[in-house]
C-alpha cells in the first residue's frame, strides 16, 4: 500500500489532482520554498506550540521521535489507552488517510480536538481542512465530540500578564464536519484512484494554480510560459481575464487587439511588450512631479506584526513600527539617516519623535505606496494624541511615487508585469540593488526583526545592519525614481 494521504496532500488534491499526484510521486520537482513562505510556516508552528499552554501538561507525540507517522499514530493510540488526557500533535490513520491535530483533550470522558491557526480570521480552506481532520479522527476515535479551530482574537489587548484564554478564540466546525462526511468519503476515493492510475493527470494551468494557495509546482507546469511576451505576464489583468485570453489561444501579448483594451494601465503594458520600449505619459508625470517641493526627502518604514502581542496595550498582529530610513540630497551628495527601535522595549513614542524631527525641515516626503506608512502614522496619532497635529503635517507632505505607475502613466517592459519598487529598481538605476541584500522583502524584514528576541549581541548587530540596509535601499530607490521621472520628463524642481 502506498504511503498514507495526509491532510496537506488531500488539500492539494482539492486544488488540482495533478498537484496532488506530483506532490505524492515527484516531490523533487517542487519549487524551492521562498524565505517569506518559510517564515510564515514557522510562525504557524510557533503559535501552535504556544497554544498548548491552553491545555498544559500534555504529551507531544512527535517529541524526541524521528519523523515516522506510523509510529506517531501508534504512540497516540497507546497514550489514549494509558488514559492520557491531553495529547499534542495527536496522529490518526484511517483508510490510508493521515491527519495530525495540534491538541486533543479529554473533557468529562469525551474528546475534543483543537487545530490552531495563526490568523485573526477563519477561512473556508481552514474549515475544509478541519472537516477532513474530523472525518479521519472520528473514524478512529468515536468518542470525539467536537472539533474546534483556535484563532487569534482580534479584540484581545495585552494588559499586564498575557491571558492565554482571551488571546485565542474557539470556533467549532462540528456542524460542517458532520454535514460533509459523505463528501470526504467520495473525494478521498477520487484522490486514491488518481494515484492508482499511475500517470500524471493531464490538467492545464489555470486560475486554480493560485487558489486557495499558490501551487508548489509552478516551476514545472509553467516553465513553457516563462516568456516576457506571454499574456500571463499582464500583471494588471485579473487571473481570470488572463486565462480567458490564454484559453482562447491568445498566448502572446502581440496577438491581443490593443483597440479592445479600455484600461490604460493594461494598455501601456501591452504596448510596452509589443514595442519593447517604455511607455510614458510625460505631461501627466510632469503634473504629478509639480506637487514636489524642495527640500525633499524619501522615507520608508518597516513594521513588526507579532502574532502574540509583545508590548502592553497591543493586539495580535498589530503593526509596530521599528525602523525608518530617509534619504535626501545635500549639495548633490545623497545623505541617509535611519532610526532603529530595539525589540526589547516599546519605544514607539521615541520612534514617532525621531520621525517627526528628521522629516520636519522637508516640504515633500517621497514614499512608494504610502498605505503602510499612513496606517502606522494614524495608529501613532491615536496612541499619542499630543502629536496629532505634527503627524497631520507630516502626512500632508507625502508624495506617493507609486501613483504614476498605478495610473498607467509609466511602464517599462523590464518590469515584467510587476508593479513593486523591487521591479522598478533595475529600471531606475543600473544596479538592481535589492538582489545583493540579505533581506529582500518587508515580510522577511519583519520575521528577521522578531529573531532578535533570541539572538546574542554579536548576531544582533549584524541583523540590525541588514535591516537598515534593506530599509535604506527602499528609500534610495524611491528617491532615484523621482530623479528618473524628472530626467524623463525634463521637469525641474523649483528652487
Ligand atoms: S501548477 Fe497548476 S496545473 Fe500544475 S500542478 Fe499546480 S495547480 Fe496543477
Amino acid at each position: 500500500m502506498s504511503s498514507p494521504i495526509s491532510k496537506s496532500a488531500f488539500i492539494k488534491a482539492e486544488q488540482c489532482l495533478k498537484h496532488f499526484y506530483l506532490y505524492k510521486n515527484h516531490p523533487y520537482l517542487r519549487d524551492a520554498l521562498s524565505k517569506d513562505k518559510q517564515f510564515i510556516f514557522k510562525r504557524g508552528t510557533d503559535v501552535g506550540i504556544f497554544a498548548q499552554h491552553l491545555f498544559p501538561g500534555g504529551i507531544d507525540v512527535t517529541a524526541g521521535e524521528k519523523r515516522d507517522q506510523q509510529a506517531f499514530a501508534q504512540k497516540t493510540k497507546d497514550l489514549i489507552a494509558q488514559g492520557i488526557r491531553t495529547i499534542y500533535e495527536a496522529t490518526f490513520i484511517y483508510d490510508n488517510l493521515l491527519v495530525m491535530v495540534d491538541i486533543l483533550h479529554k473533557q468529562d470522558n469525551q474528546w475534543i480536538a483543537y487545530e490552531v491557526k495563526s490568523s485573526l480570521k477563519i477561512t473556508d480552506t481552514y474549515v475544509k481542512d478541519a472537516c477532513f481532520q474530523y472525518y479521519v479522527i472520528k473514524n478512529c476515535l468515536p468518542g470525539l465530540i467536537d472539533f474546534n479551530l483556535l484563532t487569534l482574537n482580534p479584540k484581545y489587548t495585552l494588559q499586564g500578564e498575557l491571558e492565554i484564554g482571551g488571546l485565542f478564540k474557539t470556533t467549532s466546525i462540528l456542524k460542517d464536519a458532520i454535514k460533509n462526511t459523505e463528501y470526504f468519503a467520495h473525494k478521498t476515493q477520487l484522490a486514491k484512484l488518481t494515484l492508482e492510475q499511475g500517470k500524471i493527470p493531464d490538467i492545464k494551468i489555470g486560475t486554480h494554480c493560485f487558489q486557495p494557495y499558490e501551487c508548489d509546482f509552478l516551476g514545472t507546469c509553467w516553465k513553457n510560459t516563462n516568456d516576457p511576451a506571454s499574456v500571463l505576464t499582464l500583471g494588471k489583468l485579473t487571473k481570470q481575464a488572463m486565462f480567458e485570453l490564454y484559453d482562447t489561444n491568445i498566448k502572446r501579448i502581440d496577438q491581443i487587439d490593443i483597440s479592445t483594451i479600455t484600461q490604460k494601465e493594461i494598455r501601456v503594458q501591452v504596448k510596452a511588450a509589443i514595442e519593447q520600449k517604455e511607455q510614458i505619459y510625460a505631461e501627466e508625470v510632469k503634473t504629478f512631479l509639480s506637487n514636489i517641493k524642495l527640500p525633499v526627502c524619501s522615507l520608508d518604514v518597516e513594521v513588526w506584526m507579532p502574532a502574540i502581542p509583545y508590548y502592553q496595550g497591543t493586539k495580535p498582529f498589530q503593526q509596530i513600527p521599528f525602523l525608518f530610513s530617509m534619504i535626501h540630497e545635500d549639495n548633490s551628495i545623497l545623505k541617509h539617516y535611519s532610526y532603529f527601535k530595539p525589540i526589547e522595549e516599546d519605544l514607539r513614542k521615541e520612534f514617532l519623535e525621531h520621525i517627526l524631527s528628521a522629516t520636519k525641515e522637508f516640504n515633500s516626503i517621497l514614499m512608494f505606496d504610502k498605505s503602510l506608512e499612513e496606517t502606522v502614522l494614524n495608529q501613532l496619532a491615536e496612541l499619542f494624541p499630543e502629536y496629532r497635529n505634527d503627524i497631520a503635517k507630516l502626512k500632508s507632505k507625502i508624495i506617493d511615487l507609486a501613483e504614476p505607475i498605478r495610473k498607467g502613466n509609466y511602464y517599462h517592459p523590464g518590469m515584467n508585469g510587476n508593479f513593486t519598487l523591487k521591479s522598478l529598481a533595475p529600471v531606475v538605476s543600473e544596479a538592481s540593488g535589492f538582489n545583493e541584500l540579505d533581506i529582500q522583502s518587508g515580510i522577511s524584514a519583519m520575521y528577521i526583526y522578531e529573531s532578535l528576541l533570541v539572538q546574542n549581541t554579536i548576531e544582533t548587530e549584524t541583523t540590525k545592519q541588514q535591516l537598515i540596509d534593506y530599509c535604506e535601499m527602499d528609500a534610495l530607490v524611491t528617491y532615484r525614481l523621482m530623479n528618473f521621472f524628472m530626467n524623463k520628463t525634463g521637469h525641474a524642481l523649483p528652487q
